[in-house]
């Protein structure tokens, strides 16, 4: 530790992390195993609304964790009153809001203190302070209103993103929350609007519809932008049919507080009023505070530090995680990244993450998940004629037996207003390639661990016939990637008739 005025001779470490997320974490913890000086800086500032957290990132507060946990029970609040009294329970429920809010900060808090004893036992030194740049090799940061220095011969960037709220629409940085909040929110959300339909928005609307919230989405254009268009409307269509309302083509144009409720005036000049609205639409990169332009670290015109191969145009300097321009926004791209910098820089090690065939899930009520291509990316790259797809639609056995109920016809007593078959499957292959398999998407039950398993097969480059030999495991939803026959270009109907085999 040093004070501004003190000289340096050499340099205090050999690698200062500045954010403790999944990234900084992973590459902090990895850098001091193989016998380095580490030292890393984690501060959170607080939300637009004032909520703040502890060590660890975005997923482990404000993302992933909580996200998963409240998904879960909603989950369960879905089976509890749809499933349960069908297969022999009879069960009288009461949801409380802030039981369930509890749960999930004792279990983040557990978090937060298993990665500071984490740091400590691996030996890196833990900062809680907002640090910034001096130069390529000082780190500035304040220490009871001292402004103190540590100088380096790497420094690590991963400071991770923060959701946007717009500026531009009256009453939005006011009134309105975004997911930095709605995981330790104090009381119940009630009617909700969540503005925009990222893969965030639509999970929010989604767990909140299955707790029993009146949750609406307003989208600008498309849901779930970038994704396969089938499989996203699959999404939507099950989400509407779970519940959730969706105002299509709209964006808000002003908030206004009424007694307890927020009016919002939509672009169309259609007005709703809502107990709480949650600005889902996108997350800009956290790199204001480390004055990069000043020292000449290369950013994008949105503030996004161009480092390919994690290092920027400053040899000792560099980047992972979300704060990366290019980079998939997920904490094991980040934990990845930051590993495998930590042993190229000190291991010896030549490795990089291989960036295709990333698997990723969205957790709505009916989960979505892919690897690789969509349909359209596939076909912008190798022309619609050399592109197969395998399409199968069906219900889930479990769903079936337990005649699962649209939400607006729950009171009616007839077989027409059943739940659509829940579950979506699709392969993507390109017959040039021997039907190599280019894209995977589920959506259905557990969607996630599915497509975790299948996610090494892809990768390593397996072809249709790999899963044609497949045998499956019977009765499971995942079993219907071993027996996919029915082609779009076919124009054959893909919706199953039910039965075993
Ligand atoms: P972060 O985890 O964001 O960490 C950056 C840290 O740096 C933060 O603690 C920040 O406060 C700190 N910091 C910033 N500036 C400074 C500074 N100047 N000095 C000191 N500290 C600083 N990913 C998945 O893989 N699966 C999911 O299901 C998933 N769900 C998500 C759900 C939500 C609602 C959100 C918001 C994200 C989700 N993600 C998910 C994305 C995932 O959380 C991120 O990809 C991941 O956290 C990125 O890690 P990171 O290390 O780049 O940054």
């Amino acid at each position: 530790m040093s004070k501004a005025s003190a000289v340096h001779l050499s340099f205090m470490y050999d690698l200062i992390v500045i954010g403790g997320g999944s990234g900084g974490l992973a590459a902090a913890k990895e850098a001091a195993r193989l016998g380095k000086k580490v030292a890393l800086f984690d501060y959170v500032k607080p939300s637009t609304q004032g909520t703040k957290w502890g060590l660890g990132g975005t997923c482990v507060n404000v993302g992933c964790v909580p996200k998963k946990l409240i998904h879960y029970a909603a989950n369960i609040g879905t089976i509890l009153h749809h499933d349960t009294s069908n297969y022999g329970f009879e069960v009288t429920s009461t949801f409380r809001w802030s039981n369930l809010i509890q749960t999930v900060q004792n279990h983040v808090k557990s978090l937060n203190f298993s990665y500071r004893s984490g740091l400590f036992s691996s030996g890196v030194e833990y900062i809680n302070s907002l640090a910034n740049l001096e130069d390529r090799h000082t780190v500035l940061f304040k220490r009871n209103n001292e402004i103190m220095k540590y100088t380096t011969e790497h420094i690590l960037i991963a400071v991770g993103g923060r959701p946007n709220i717009s500026e531009s629409v009256p009453g939005a940085l006011e009134y309105a929350i975004t997911s930095d909040d709605i995981f330790s929110l104090s009381k119940p959300p009630g009617k909700t609007l969540i503005v925009g339909a990222s893969y965030i928005g639509l999970e929010t609307a989604g767990f909140l519809t299955e707790l029993g919230f009146e949750a609406i989405v307003a989208v600008r254009s498309i849901p779930l932008r970038g994704f396969d268009r089938q499989c996203s409307e699959k999404v939507v269509s099950m989400m509407k049919e779970y519940g959730t309302r969706f105002l299509e083509g709209v964006v808000p144009i002003n908030i206004e507080k009424i007694d307890d409720e927020l009016k919002v005036v939509f672009s169309n000049g259609y007005t709703e009023q809502f107990d709480t609205v949650i600005y889902a639409t996108g997350r800009y990169p956290d790199t204001k505070y480390l004055k990069l332009n000043e020292i000449g670290v290369h950013l994008t015109s949105n503030n996004k530090i161009i480092a390919p191969n994690d290092t920027t145009n400053i040899p000792n300097i560099h980047a992972i995680g979300d704060v990366v321009d290019g980079r998939p926004e997920l904490t094991p791209v980040a934990i990845k990244a930051g590993i495998l910098l930590a042993r190229r820089l000190f291991g010896n090690s030549k490795e990089f993450i291989d960036y295709k065939y990333i698997p990723t899930t969205i957790f709505t009520p009916i989960e979505y998940g892919s690897i690789g291509y969509s349909s359209e990316a596939a076909i912008a790259e190798y022309g619609e004629d050399d592109i197969e797809e395998y399409l199968f639609e069906f219900t889930t056995l479990e769903i079936a037996a337990s005649h699962r109920y649209k939400v607006e016809s729950s009171r009616m007593d007839s077989g027409d207003f059943y739940m659509s078959p829940n579950s979506f499957a699709k392969l993507i292959t390109v017959k040039s390639l021997d039907n190599k398999v280019i894209g995977f998407h589920f959506v259905g039950l557990n969607a996630g661990e599915i497509t975790q398993g299948f996610s090494l097969a892809i990768k390593l480059g397996t072809k249709k016939s790999d899963f044609d030999s497949m045998i499956g495991i019977h009765p499971t939803d995942a079993e219907v990637f071993s027996d996919l026959s029915i082609t779009r270009r076919s124009g054959e109907s893909f919706i199953a008739t039910g039965g075993c085999g």
